[in-house]
């Protein structure tokens, strides 16, 4: 008989499984709190469920960890998993401790089909998403993992990057409720600001993103201009996905021959000590367009109150300029 994953299930996922068997939501709700916030995989150690639960569980569902194929613990604490996720594919998960947050970076597809040309996994080629119980367990693993290592019972994952391997906004639909998950208090309780999807540029599903679930959004430029980004980021060619930009204050701000933009970031920071460097999008999206601050992170882009993206539109500069080098 198929047994059901409960890692690929949100909240309200899991109580519509519960009602397959006869249960009532607040039972999901135990379940869910059992599966993510204490770690919980035999249905034996779920002592507040009734016994009859428990017995239809056993024999309809499962809870699948993703086997580790290694584990990498740096002096400074960063950890790295590869994680199998069958027919020979595996994806990898990253932990970065810093002082007052634990990131972890989770991947989303194995291979990915954009083909970036600066990156391996562009290269390797696309096999397939990856299913909300495989996006979860990266997280359902690490955090319960971590907790065991630091000999803690508080939460150590605060934050969570979707920028392991893959394009999640191609994987929309395991993506969101994998999402929600990670921001149901019953789950990891994670806040919507410290949930970052990164996406090299999937327009409308970055749209889509912000009315189904909105977390922050990273996209990744790689380069100053189009010319470069219709280069290197085979998606900004696609007249729907196109993200037209450049980088203010010019001229000779642009370098080229750079694949990657904290490397441009930092050529340009050089030239431009001090200044705020913002990104302007073209696109066919009016929730994008317009000019955007561009973040500490040098590659992610926050939208800019409406009033200013408009009077920035007028100023002189506001236009995509050629690669200068
Ligand atoms: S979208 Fe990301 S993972 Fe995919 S090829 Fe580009 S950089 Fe690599």
């Amino acid at each position: 008989m198929t047994t059901a994953n409960l890692l690929d299930f949100d909240l309200d996922g899991l109580a519509a499984f519960c009602e397959t068997l006869g249960e009532k939501r607040f039972r999901a709700t135990q379940l869910f709190r059992w599966i993510h916030q204490r770690g919980a995989r035999d249905f034996d150690q779920m002592t507040d469920l009734a016994k009859s639960l428990r017995e239809k569980l056993r024999t309809a569902a499962r809870i699948e960890a993703l086997p580790v194929i290694t584990q990498h613990i740096s002096a400074d604490g960063t950890i790295k998993w590869l994680f199998d996720v069958r027919d020979g594919n595996a994806v990898e998960a990253v932990f970065i401790p810093e002082d007052d947050r634990g990131t972890l970076c989770v991947s989303s597809q194995a291979g990915c089909a954009v083909g970036c040309r600066f990156c391996s996994t562009g290269h390797q080629g696309f096999s397939r998403n990856l299913t909300t119980g495989e996006i979860v367990a990266q997280l359902w693993f690490a955090e319960h993992f971590l907790r065991g290592h630091l000999k803690t019972t508080e939460r150590v994952i605060s934050n969570v990057v979707m920028m392991g391997m893959g394009e999640p906004l191609q994987n929309y639909s395991a993506l969101v409720p994998a999402l929600r998950t990670m921001l149901d208090d019953h789950g990891y309780g994670l806040s919507r600001r410290r949930v970052t999807v990164s996406t090299s540029g999937v327009v409308p599903m970055m749209d889509r993103l912000g009315q189904d679930c909105p977390v922050a959004l990273a996209v990744s430029l790689h380069a100053p201009n189009d010319p470069l980004r219709d280069n290197l980021v085979p998606l900004n060619r696609i007249p729907a996905g196109r993200i037209a930009l450049c980088l203010q204050p010019v001229p000779g701000a642009c370098a080229a021959g750079l694949h990657h933009v904290r490397v441009l970031h930092a050529r340009w920071r050089e030239r431009h000590p001090g200044a705020r460097p913002r990104a302007r999008c073209t696109g066919p999206s009016p929730q994008w367009r317009g000019w955007h601050q561009l973040q500490d992170q040098p590659h992610s882009i926050q939208p800019v109150p409406r009033l200013r993206t408009d009077a920035i539109a007028q100023h002189p500069r506001a236009r995509v300029r050629e690669d200068p080098e």
